[in-house]
Protein backbone atom coordinates (compact mmCIF):
# COMPACT_ATOMS: atom_id res chain seq x y z
CA UNK A 1 0.00 0.00 0.00
CA UNK A 2 1.57 3.66 -1.16
CA UNK A 3 -0.40 6.50 -1.33
CA UNK A 4 0.22 10.37 -0.89
CA UNK A 5 -2.58 13.05 -0.69
CA UNK A 6 -2.20 15.71 -3.15
CA UNK A 7 -2.53 19.60 -2.75
CA UNK A 8 -6.08 19.33 -3.74
CA UNK A 9 -7.16 16.61 -1.10
CA UNK A 10 -4.84 18.35 1.56
CA UNK A 11 -6.37 22.15 0.93
CA UNK A 12 -9.81 20.67 1.14
CA UNK A 13 -9.42 19.06 4.34
CA UNK A 14 -7.77 22.54 5.98
CA UNK A 15 -10.49 24.13 4.79
CA UNK A 16 -13.05 22.00 6.39
CA UNK A 17 -11.13 22.09 9.48
CA UNK A 18 -11.23 26.03 9.42
CA UNK A 19 -14.65 26.29 8.47
CA UNK A 20 -16.00 23.56 11.17
CA UNK A 21 -13.59 24.57 13.98
CA UNK A 22 -13.61 23.04 17.19
CA UNK A 23 -15.39 25.99 18.59
CA UNK A 24 -18.09 26.12 16.08
CA UNK A 25 -20.74 23.57 15.79
CA UNK A 26 -21.99 23.04 12.57
CA UNK A 27 -25.37 25.06 11.85
CA UNK A 28 -27.70 21.81 11.90
CA UNK A 29 -26.72 20.29 14.80
CA UNK A 30 -27.99 23.23 16.53
CA UNK A 31 -31.22 22.60 14.21
CA UNK A 32 -32.09 19.05 15.78
CA UNK A 33 -35.49 20.31 16.74
CA UNK A 34 -36.05 23.03 14.01
CA UNK A 35 -38.45 22.71 11.41
CA UNK A 36 -37.61 21.00 8.03
CA UNK A 37 -37.68 24.28 6.20
CA UNK A 38 -34.71 25.30 8.99
CA UNK A 39 -32.73 22.07 8.49
CA UNK A 40 -33.11 22.15 4.67
CA UNK A 41 -31.72 26.07 4.46
CA UNK A 42 -28.91 24.81 6.99
CA UNK A 43 -27.74 22.22 5.03
CA UNK A 44 -28.12 24.06 1.68
CA UNK A 45 -26.24 26.79 3.39
CA UNK A 46 -23.56 24.72 4.63
CA UNK A 47 -23.18 23.09 0.90
CA UNK A 48 -22.87 25.75 -0.98
CA UNK A 49 -20.05 26.71 1.75
CA UNK A 50 -18.23 23.11 0.38
CA UNK A 51 -19.07 23.12 -2.55
CA UNK A 52 -16.34 25.96 -3.02
CA UNK A 53 -13.97 23.80 -1.34
CA UNK A 54 -14.70 20.73 -4.09
CA UNK A 55 -16.18 18.70 -1.91
CA UNK A 56 -19.81 17.99 -3.19
CA UNK A 57 -18.03 17.06 -6.49
CA UNK A 58 -15.32 14.48 -4.43
CA UNK A 59 -15.42 10.93 -5.62
CA UNK A 60 -18.40 11.30 -8.78
CA UNK A 61 -15.74 10.84 -11.49
CA UNK A 62 -15.00 7.23 -11.50
CA UNK A 63 -17.52 6.23 -8.18
CA UNK A 64 -14.31 4.92 -6.52
CA UNK A 65 -13.97 5.28 -2.66
CA UNK A 66 -10.54 6.18 -2.80
CA UNK A 67 -7.79 6.68 -0.28
CA UNK A 68 -8.11 10.44 -0.58
CA UNK A 69 -11.54 10.71 -0.67
CA UNK A 70 -11.92 8.43 2.23
CA UNK A 71 -9.26 10.68 4.38
CA UNK A 72 -11.79 14.00 3.36
CA UNK A 73 -14.88 12.50 4.26
CA UNK A 74 -13.34 11.43 7.94
CA UNK A 75 -12.78 15.43 8.33
CA UNK A 76 -15.95 16.26 7.77
CA UNK A 77 -17.65 13.42 9.83
CA UNK A 78 -15.42 14.43 12.81
CA UNK A 79 -16.86 17.85 13.35
CA UNK A 80 -20.25 17.23 12.10
CA UNK A 81 -21.91 13.63 11.80
CA UNK A 82 -25.65 14.60 10.82
CA UNK A 83 -24.35 16.96 7.92
CA UNK A 84 -21.76 14.59 6.89
CA UNK A 85 -24.89 12.05 6.99
CA UNK A 86 -27.05 13.96 4.93
CA UNK A 87 -24.31 15.48 2.60
CA UNK A 88 -23.19 12.00 1.52
CA UNK A 89 -26.50 10.64 1.06
CA UNK A 90 -26.68 13.54 -0.79
CA UNK A 91 -23.39 13.59 -3.20
CA UNK A 92 -22.05 10.75 -2.73
CA UNK A 93 -24.67 8.45 -2.87
CA UNK A 94 -27.79 10.09 -5.36
CA UNK A 95 -25.03 12.56 -6.48
CA UNK A 96 -22.50 9.45 -8.10
CA UNK A 97 -25.64 7.45 -9.47
CA UNK A 98 -26.49 10.28 -11.56
CA UNK A 99 -22.46 11.09 -12.55
CA UNK A 100 -22.14 7.52 -13.57
CA UNK A 101 -25.74 6.32 -14.83
CA UNK A 102 -27.37 9.42 -15.82
CA UNK A 103 -28.36 10.65 -18.74
CA UNK A 104 -26.35 14.38 -19.92
CA UNK A 105 -29.90 15.67 -19.62
CA UNK A 106 -29.90 14.81 -15.97
CA UNK A 107 -26.71 15.22 -15.15
CA UNK A 108 -27.15 19.21 -16.85
CA UNK A 109 -30.46 19.28 -14.55
CA UNK A 110 -29.61 17.73 -11.08
CA UNK A 111 -25.87 16.96 -11.27
CA UNK A 112 -24.74 20.34 -11.88
CA UNK A 113 -26.49 22.35 -9.38
CA UNK A 114 -26.01 19.41 -7.01
CA UNK A 115 -22.53 19.89 -7.10
CA UNK A 116 -22.79 23.45 -6.76
CA UNK A 117 -24.69 22.61 -3.15
CA UNK A 118 -28.13 24.45 -4.37
CA UNK A 119 -30.19 21.14 -4.00
CA UNK A 120 -30.26 17.88 -2.14
CA UNK A 121 -30.95 14.53 -3.27
CA UNK A 122 -31.83 11.70 -1.73
CA UNK A 123 -32.08 7.58 -2.37
CA UNK A 124 -34.98 5.35 -1.28
CA UNK A 125 -33.93 2.22 -2.55
CA UNK A 126 -34.25 -0.74 1.47
CA UNK A 127 -37.76 -1.97 1.79
CA UNK A 128 -38.94 -3.61 4.94
CA UNK A 129 -38.12 -7.52 4.63
CA UNK A 130 -36.30 -7.06 2.01
CA UNK A 131 -33.09 -9.73 1.98
CA UNK A 132 -30.19 -7.98 0.59
CA UNK A 133 -29.07 -10.54 -1.39
CA UNK A 134 -31.69 -11.77 -3.62
CA UNK A 135 -35.21 -10.93 -2.89
CA UNK A 136 -36.34 -8.62 -6.23
CA UNK A 137 -37.53 -5.09 -5.21
CA UNK A 138 -41.55 -4.68 -4.45
CA UNK A 139 -41.81 -1.09 -5.85
CA UNK A 140 -42.80 -1.09 -9.50
CA UNK A 141 -42.71 1.12 -12.68
CA UNK A 142 -45.17 0.07 -15.13
CA UNK A 143 -45.10 1.61 -18.75
CA UNK A 144 -47.31 4.64 -19.09
CA UNK A 145 -48.21 7.84 -21.37
CA UNK A 146 -44.28 9.26 -22.14
CA UNK A 147 -42.80 7.18 -18.57
CA UNK A 148 -43.94 5.05 -16.06
CA UNK A 149 -46.16 4.79 -13.70
CA UNK A 150 -44.42 4.20 -10.29
CA UNK A 151 -45.80 2.55 -6.96
CA UNK A 152 -44.49 1.10 -3.38
CA UNK A 153 -42.99 2.34 -0.44
CA UNK A 154 -39.81 2.70 1.52
CA UNK A 155 -39.41 2.49 4.90
CA UNK A 156 -36.54 4.97 5.75
CA UNK A 157 -35.56 7.60 3.47
CA UNK A 158 -32.43 9.98 4.61
CA UNK A 159 -33.24 13.68 3.65
CA UNK A 160 -36.40 12.52 2.43
CA UNK A 161 -38.22 15.44 3.70
CA UNK A 162 -35.91 18.08 2.90
CA UNK A 163 -34.89 16.44 -0.72
CA UNK A 164 -35.47 17.86 -3.85
CA UNK A 165 -34.77 14.91 -5.89
CA UNK A 166 -35.64 11.18 -4.43
CA UNK A 167 -34.23 8.40 -6.50
CA UNK A 168 -36.43 5.39 -5.97
CA UNK A 169 -34.94 1.70 -6.79
CA UNK A 170 -37.46 -0.42 -8.32
CA UNK A 171 -37.89 -2.84 -11.31
CA UNK A 172 -39.76 -2.82 -14.35
CA UNK A 173 -40.80 -5.88 -15.72
CA UNK A 174 -37.62 -8.61 -14.40
CA UNK A 175 -34.55 -5.41 -14.52
CA UNK A 176 -34.09 -3.23 -12.09
CA UNK A 177 -34.66 0.82 -12.37
CA UNK A 178 -33.92 4.32 -10.14
CA UNK A 179 -37.08 6.68 -11.13
CA UNK A 180 -35.64 10.46 -10.12
CA UNK A 181 -38.99 11.97 -8.37
CA UNK A 182 -38.91 15.72 -8.00
CA UNK A 183 -40.36 16.77 -4.27
CA UNK A 184 -44.08 17.23 -4.79
CA UNK A 185 -44.62 15.15 -7.58
CA UNK A 186 -48.50 13.77 -7.38
CA UNK A 187 -48.63 10.47 -6.05
CA UNK A 188 -45.39 10.65 -3.99
CA UNK A 189 -46.02 11.25 -0.40
CA UNK A 190 -43.38 11.73 2.22
CA UNK A 191 -44.76 10.73 5.92
CA UNK A 192 -43.71 12.01 8.95
CA UNK A 193 -40.25 12.84 10.83
CA UNK A 194 -38.90 9.90 12.16
CA UNK A 195 -37.52 10.17 16.11
CA UNK A 196 -34.35 8.30 15.74
CA UNK A 197 -32.08 7.19 18.12
CA UNK A 198 -29.04 9.20 17.36
CA UNK A 199 -27.91 11.25 14.07
CA UNK A 200 -30.66 13.91 15.41
CA UNK A 201 -29.78 16.80 13.12
CA UNK A 202 -30.36 14.09 9.65
CA UNK A 203 -34.19 14.06 8.67
CA UNK A 204 -35.79 10.86 8.24
CA UNK A 205 -39.43 9.50 6.50
CA UNK A 206 -41.04 6.73 4.78
CA UNK A 207 -41.73 7.40 0.66
CA UNK A 208 -45.08 5.87 -0.58
CA UNK A 209 -45.40 6.27 -4.34
CA UNK A 210 -49.06 5.15 -5.99
CA UNK A 211 -49.11 5.15 -9.54
CA UNK A 212 -46.45 8.16 -9.76
CA UNK A 213 -46.24 9.32 -12.75
CA UNK A 214 -42.31 9.48 -13.98
CA UNK A 215 -41.70 11.00 -17.48
CA UNK A 216 -38.96 8.97 -19.52
CA UNK A 217 -36.69 11.63 -19.59
CA UNK A 218 -35.83 10.36 -15.56
CA UNK A 219 -35.37 7.27 -15.15
CA UNK A 220 -32.19 5.41 -15.02
CA UNK A 221 -32.12 2.18 -16.42
CA UNK A 222 -34.04 -0.47 -16.95
CA UNK A 223 -30.39 -2.13 -16.22
CA UNK A 224 -29.53 -4.47 -19.30
CA UNK A 225 -26.30 -6.36 -17.92
CA UNK A 226 -24.97 -4.33 -15.58
CA UNK A 227 -27.22 -3.51 -12.24
CA UNK A 228 -25.96 -0.49 -10.38
CA UNK A 229 -27.64 -1.51 -7.21
CA UNK A 230 -24.41 -3.43 -5.66
CA UNK A 231 -22.38 -0.29 -6.60
CA UNK A 232 -24.58 2.00 -4.46
CA UNK A 233 -24.53 -0.06 -1.17
CA UNK A 234 -20.69 -0.14 -1.60
CA UNK A 235 -21.21 3.60 -1.84
CA UNK A 236 -23.34 3.55 1.29
CA UNK A 237 -21.39 1.00 3.12
CA UNK A 238 -18.06 3.63 2.16
CA UNK A 239 -19.44 6.23 3.40
CA UNK A 240 -20.93 4.77 6.93
CA UNK A 241 -16.85 3.51 7.35
CA UNK A 242 -15.82 7.21 6.72
CA UNK A 243 -18.74 8.07 9.34
CA UNK A 244 -17.08 5.54 11.84
CA UNK A 245 -13.69 7.18 11.68
CA UNK A 246 -14.97 10.16 12.28
CA UNK A 247 -16.92 9.34 15.10
CA UNK A 248 -13.65 7.26 16.66
CA UNK A 249 -11.96 10.52 16.14
CA UNK A 250 -14.33 13.06 18.05
CA UNK A 251 -14.60 10.45 21.07
CA UNK A 252 -10.94 10.01 21.24
CA UNK A 253 -10.14 13.18 20.94
CA UNK A 254 -12.81 14.60 23.56
CA UNK A 255 -11.90 11.56 26.16
CA UNK A 256 -8.12 13.02 26.01
CA UNK A 257 -8.62 16.25 26.57
CA UNK A 258 -10.75 15.58 29.23
CA UNK A 259 -8.58 12.73 30.85
CA UNK A 260 -5.70 15.57 30.95
CA UNK A 261 -7.26 18.18 32.68
CA UNK A 262 -10.48 16.35 34.86
CA UNK A 263 -8.95 15.95 38.21
CA UNK A 264 -9.49 13.60 40.64
CA UNK A 265 -7.29 13.11 43.60
CA UNK A 266 -5.23 15.71 43.09
CA UNK A 267 -4.11 14.06 40.04
CA UNK A 268 -5.42 14.18 36.01
CA UNK A 269 -7.26 11.12 35.49
CA UNK A 270 -5.02 9.97 32.72
CA UNK A 271 -2.69 9.42 35.59
CA UNK A 272 -4.51 6.55 36.57
CA UNK A 273 -3.36 3.23 34.76
CA UNK A 274 -7.21 1.80 34.21
CA UNK A 275 -8.11 5.91 32.25
CA UNK A 276 -4.68 5.32 30.34
CA UNK A 277 -5.32 2.16 29.27
CA UNK A 278 -8.27 2.83 28.00
CA UNK A 279 -7.20 5.67 26.10
CA UNK A 280 -4.20 3.54 24.29
CA UNK A 281 -6.78 0.39 23.34
CA UNK A 282 -8.74 3.85 21.76
CA UNK A 283 -5.92 5.17 20.11
CA UNK A 284 -5.22 1.27 18.77
CA UNK A 285 -8.93 1.08 17.51
CA UNK A 286 -8.69 4.89 15.75
CA UNK A 287 -5.11 3.88 13.72
CA UNK A 288 -6.05 0.38 13.32
CA UNK A 289 -9.80 1.20 11.84
CA UNK A 290 -7.79 4.33 9.71
CA UNK A 291 -5.41 1.96 8.17
CA UNK A 292 -8.01 -0.49 7.35
CA UNK A 293 -10.72 2.06 5.65
CA UNK A 294 -7.67 3.05 3.89
CA UNK A 295 -6.59 -0.02 2.89
CA UNK A 296 -9.84 -0.93 1.38
CA UNK A 297 -9.99 1.92 -0.42
CA UNK A 298 -6.35 1.36 -2.16
CA UNK A 299 -7.47 -2.25 -3.27
CA UNK A 300 -10.70 -0.61 -5.22
CA UNK A 301 -8.74 2.14 -6.84
CA UNK A 302 -5.93 -0.29 -8.00
CA UNK A 303 -8.50 -3.26 -8.99
CA UNK A 304 -7.79 -5.22 -6.63
CA UNK A 305 -9.67 -8.74 -6.60
CA UNK A 306 -10.28 -8.60 -3.17
CA UNK A 307 -11.54 -5.24 -2.78
CA UNK A 308 -14.96 -6.11 -2.33
CA UNK A 309 -14.02 -8.33 0.78
CA UNK A 310 -12.28 -6.12 2.00
CA UNK A 311 -14.53 -3.14 2.19
CA UNK A 312 -17.05 -5.26 4.21
CA UNK A 313 -14.59 -6.33 7.00
CA UNK A 314 -13.79 -2.45 7.09
CA UNK A 315 -17.22 -1.75 7.56
CA UNK A 316 -17.84 -4.71 10.23
CA UNK A 317 -14.13 -3.38 12.15
CA UNK A 318 -14.93 0.33 11.98
CA UNK A 319 -18.56 0.60 12.95
CA UNK A 320 -18.07 -1.70 15.64
CA UNK A 321 -14.80 -0.22 16.84
CA UNK A 322 -17.09 3.29 16.33
CA UNK A 323 -19.33 2.02 19.46
CA UNK A 324 -16.34 0.58 21.54
CA UNK A 325 -14.03 3.69 21.19
CA UNK A 326 -17.40 6.03 22.31
CA UNK A 327 -18.14 3.44 25.62
CA UNK A 328 -15.11 4.14 26.22
CA UNK A 329 -14.86 7.88 26.17
CA UNK A 330 -18.11 8.07 27.90
CA UNK A 331 -16.98 6.13 30.52
CA UNK A 332 -13.85 8.37 31.10
CA UNK A 333 -16.22 11.48 31.31
CA UNK A 334 -17.91 10.05 34.26
CA UNK A 335 -21.25 11.45 35.00
CA UNK A 336 -20.31 14.55 32.33
CA UNK A 337 -20.18 11.38 29.57
CA UNK A 338 -23.83 10.43 30.43
CA UNK A 339 -25.09 13.99 30.30
CA UNK A 340 -26.68 14.56 26.49
CA UNK A 341 -25.06 16.71 23.71
CA UNK A 342 -21.06 15.69 24.09
CA UNK A 343 -19.78 13.70 21.87
CA UNK A 344 -18.99 10.02 23.41
CA UNK A 345 -22.64 10.06 24.20
CA UNK A 346 -23.33 10.87 20.72
CA UNK A 347 -21.16 8.41 19.20
CA UNK A 348 -22.24 6.25 21.01
CA UNK A 349 -25.79 6.29 20.07
CA UNK A 350 -24.82 6.70 16.67
CA UNK A 351 -22.72 3.72 16.24
CA UNK A 352 -26.17 1.65 15.91
CA UNK A 353 -26.90 3.20 13.11
CA UNK A 354 -23.40 3.00 11.40
CA UNK A 355 -23.72 -1.00 12.30
CA UNK A 356 -27.35 -1.08 10.73
CA UNK A 357 -28.01 0.21 7.62
CA UNK A 358 -26.25 -0.15 4.12
CA UNK A 359 -24.61 -3.50 4.55
CA UNK A 360 -25.23 -4.63 8.26
CA UNK A 361 -23.02 -6.10 10.33
CA UNK A 362 -24.48 -9.73 10.19
CA UNK A 363 -25.04 -9.52 6.28
CA UNK A 364 -21.34 -8.29 5.88
CA UNK A 365 -20.24 -10.92 7.59
CA UNK A 366 -21.92 -13.50 5.63
CA UNK A 367 -20.50 -11.83 2.25
CA UNK A 368 -16.78 -11.87 3.94
CA UNK A 369 -17.29 -15.86 4.87
CA UNK A 370 -18.92 -16.15 1.12
CA UNK A 371 -16.06 -14.27 -0.95
CA UNK A 372 -13.40 -16.44 1.13
CA UNK A 373 -15.35 -19.56 -0.37
CA UNK A 374 -14.57 -17.41 -3.96
CA UNK A 375 -11.05 -16.51 -3.13
C1 LIG B 1 -31.69 5.76 10.37
C2 LIG B 1 -31.82 4.96 9.12
C3 LIG B 1 -31.65 5.59 7.88
C4 LIG B 1 -31.80 4.87 6.70
N1 LIG B 1 -31.71 5.52 5.51
C5 LIG B 1 -31.95 4.86 4.36
C6 LIG B 1 -31.93 5.55 3.11
O1 LIG B 1 -31.70 6.76 3.03
N2 LIG B 1 -32.21 4.85 1.99
C7 LIG B 1 -32.45 3.52 2.03
O2 LIG B 1 -32.68 2.94 0.98
N3 LIG B 1 -32.46 2.84 3.20
C8 LIG B 1 -32.23 3.48 4.36
N4 LIG B 1 -32.23 2.81 5.56
C9 LIG B 1 -32.54 1.38 5.56
C10 LIG B 1 -31.34 0.56 5.92
O3 LIG B 1 -30.44 0.47 4.86
C11 LIG B 1 -31.88 -0.78 6.40
O4 LIG B 1 -32.46 -0.54 7.67
C12 LIG B 1 -30.81 -1.81 6.50
O5 LIG B 1 -30.40 -2.20 5.23
C13 LIG B 1 -31.30 -3.04 7.28
O6 LIG B 1 -32.49 -3.49 6.71
P1 LIG B 1 -33.81 -3.75 7.60
O7 LIG B 1 -34.02 -2.62 8.51
O8 LIG B 1 -34.90 -4.13 6.65
O9 LIG B 1 -33.44 -4.96 8.49
P2 LIG B 1 -33.60 -6.56 8.18
O10 LIG B 1 -33.04 -6.81 6.83
O11 LIG B 1 -35.04 -6.88 8.43
O12 LIG B 1 -32.69 -7.13 9.27
C14 LIG B 1 -32.98 -7.15 10.67
C15 LIG B 1 -31.82 -7.82 11.40
O13 LIG B 1 -31.66 -9.16 10.94
C16 LIG B 1 -30.37 -9.35 10.36
N5 LIG B 1 -30.50 -10.17 9.15
C17 LIG B 1 -31.33 -9.96 8.09
N6 LIG B 1 -31.16 -10.92 7.17
C18 LIG B 1 -30.22 -11.76 7.65
C19 LIG B 1 -29.59 -12.92 7.16
N7 LIG B 1 -29.90 -13.43 5.97
N8 LIG B 1 -28.66 -13.51 7.93
C20 LIG B 1 -28.30 -12.98 9.13
N9 LIG B 1 -28.85 -11.88 9.65
C21 LIG B 1 -29.79 -11.27 8.93
C22 LIG B 1 -29.87 -7.95 10.00
O14 LIG B 1 -28.47 -7.86 9.98
C23 LIG B 1 -30.48 -7.13 11.14
O15 LIG B 1 -29.67 -7.25 12.29
C24 LIG B 1 -32.07 3.49 6.76
C25 LIG B 1 -32.18 2.86 8.00
C26 LIG B 1 -32.07 3.58 9.15
C27 LIG B 1 -32.22 2.87 10.47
Amino acid sequence: MNFDFDKTDIAIREKINELFGPDSKAAIENLENGSLTEIREATLNQSKTLAETGYMALGLGDGKNAVSLTATQENLAAVSPSLFLSLEVSARVFGRLLALYGSPDQQEKILLPLKKGLLIGALALSEGGMNIENDPLDTTGVSSDDGFRVSGSKDHVVNGPIADWIAVAGRVGEKNAFFLIKKDSEGMSIGQRLATLGYNGVTLTSVTLENCHVPSAFIIGPFEEEDPIKRVRSWEDQALTAASLGQIKRSFDTALDYAKNHKSGGKPIIAYQEVGFKLAEMLTLLQTAQLLAYRAAWMEETDDREASVLAHCAKVFCTESAEKVASHALQILGGQGYLTGNPAEEGYREAKYLQIAGTSSEISRMKIADELLRI
